[in-house]
C-alpha cells in the first residue's frame, strides 16, 4: 500500500485574546501534535464530539489553513510550508465536501455554473467540454442531468449533497475531504450518500479522510478509525478491530453511545449521548485531556499526558492503561 498522505507532529493553534486590558493572548490548541497516515485508496475515518478539532485537522491537511507547527506530505512531498504558486498543482488533487450542501452551494448560481467553477478556476477545458463534463458528473452522481439549469435551492438535502460530491469531483481529485458529508441528511438518506461515496471511490480510486461525529456512521465506509478528543489522537486502529475491541475508554465511552438509528426519530433525539462536557478548549484539564470523563483515571493522569503507542497489530492508542 502506497502512502498518500502523511502528517507529522501537526499543530494548529488559534490564538484567542482572553483579556484586552492585559493584553494576553491565549490559545486554542485545535490540532495538537497529531501524527498518522492515510494509504492511497484507503478511507479513513475521524470521529469525535463537536469542537473536537476533527474539521480544523481536515483543512489543515489540505491547506485551507496554514499549520503552526509539524508537516503534511503528499506522495512525499512537504505540502505544509509550498509557497501558494507551488501549491497549485496539490490544490486540484484534494477537494472538499462540507456538511451542509445548502451552505455550501452558492444560491444565485445554477447547478451548471456550480460543478463548472472549479473547473474555471483551474483552467480545465474548453466550455463544450465543460459542458460535457457537468452532464457526465450529474449521471455519475444519481441526478438526472436535465436538470443542469435548475439552482440548488430547488433540491432536497440529499440531492444537493450529490450537487457538492459532483462539483468536487469536476477537476478529477485523488483525496477528498469529507467533513461531516451525511451528517446533516436524514437517516434514510445517509446510507445512499455513503453508498455512492463508495462506489465512486472503487471507479475513480479516490483517496478519503471521512469525518463524522459518531462511530455508527463511519464504520462501513471506513478501512481505519481514528478518535479525536480535545485536540489529540488518542487512538487509531482497523474499522474492524475498533469496532470489537476498543481500548481508549473514550472509544469505549463513544461506542456505547451509538445510537440505533430510527428514522421514526428526529435527529435530536439519536444524537450521541455520552456522560459529562467536554472541558472548554482554553483551559485544558492537564496530563490525559480526557480525565474529567474517565472512569479509570489515577493520580499519573493528571501528571503525564499519555502518548500514541502500538498495543499490538498496529492497533495505535494513548493511555496509561497500556503503560
Ligand atoms: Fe483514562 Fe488515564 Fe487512560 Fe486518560 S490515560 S483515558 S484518564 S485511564
Ligand atoms: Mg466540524
Amino acid at each position: 500500500k502506497n502512502t498518500l498522505i502523511e502528517v507529522k507532529n501537526l499543530k494548529k493553534y488559534f490564538p484567542v485574546r482572553k483579556d484586552i486590558f492585559l493584553g494576553k493572548v491565549q490559545y486554542i490548541k485545535a490540532v495538537d501534535d497529531i501524527s498518522f497516515h492515510i494509504n492511497e485508496g484507503e478511507t479513513l475515518g475521524l470521529v469525535g464530539e463537536s469542537g473536537c478539532g476533527k474539521s480544523t485537522l481536515g483543512r489543515t491537511i489540505i491547506r485551507l489553513y496554514d499549520s503552526t507547527e509539524g508537516d503534511v506530505f503528499y506522495k512525499g512531498k512537504n505540502i505544509s510550508r509550498m509557497k501558494e504558486k507551488d501549491i497549485k498543482p496539490y490544490r486540484r488533487k484534494m477537494q472538499v465536501v462540507f456538511q451542509d450542501p445548502y451552505a455550501s452551494l452558492n444560491p444565485r448560481m445554477t447547478v451548471d455554473q456550480l460543478i463548472k467553477e472549479p473547473l474555471s478556476i483551474h483552467n480545465i477545458g474548453s466550455e463544450k467540454e465543460r459542458s460535457e463534463r457537468v452532464y457526465e458528473l450529474l449521471e455519475k452522481v444519481g441526478l438526472n442531468p436535465s436538470y443542469f439549469n435548475r439552482y440548488a435551492h430547488e433540491f432536497s438535502g440529499g440531492q444537493r449533497q450529490r450537487i457538492g460530491i459532483a462539483r468536487a469531483l469536476a477537476i478529477n481529485p485523488e483525496f477528498i475531504l469529507c467533513d461531516e458529508p451525511i451528517s446533516a441528511l436524514d437517516v434514510s438518506i445517509q446510507a445512499q450518500v455513503v453508498n455512492m461515496l463508495e462506489e465512486l471511490q472503487n471507479e475513480m480510486g479516490l483517496t478519503y479522510l471521512f469525518i463524522a461525529h459518531d462511530l455508527s456512521m463511519v464504520r462501513h465506509i471506513s478501512h481505519r478509525i481514528g478518535v479525536m478528543y480535545l485536540g489529540k489522537l488518542v487512538e487509531l486502529a482497523d474499522s474492524n478491530e475498533l469496532y470489537n475491541r476498543p481500548a481508549h475508554p473514550y472509544t469505549q465511552a463513544l461506542l456505547s453511545s451509538i445510537p440505533v438509528p430510527d428514522p421514526r426519530l428526529a435527529k435530536s433525539k439519536i444524537k450521541t449521548i455520552l456522560e459529562g462536557d467536554v472541558p472548554s478548549p482554553l483551559n485544558p484539564p492537564s496530563g490525559c485531556k480526557f480525565r474529567t470523563r474517565c472512569k479509570y483515571a489515577t493520580a499519573k493522569c493528571a501528571e503525564i499526558e499519555p502518548q500514541m503507542k502500538d498495543i499490538g497489530g498496529g492497533h495505535m492508542a494513548a493511555c496509561h492503561l497500556f503503560d
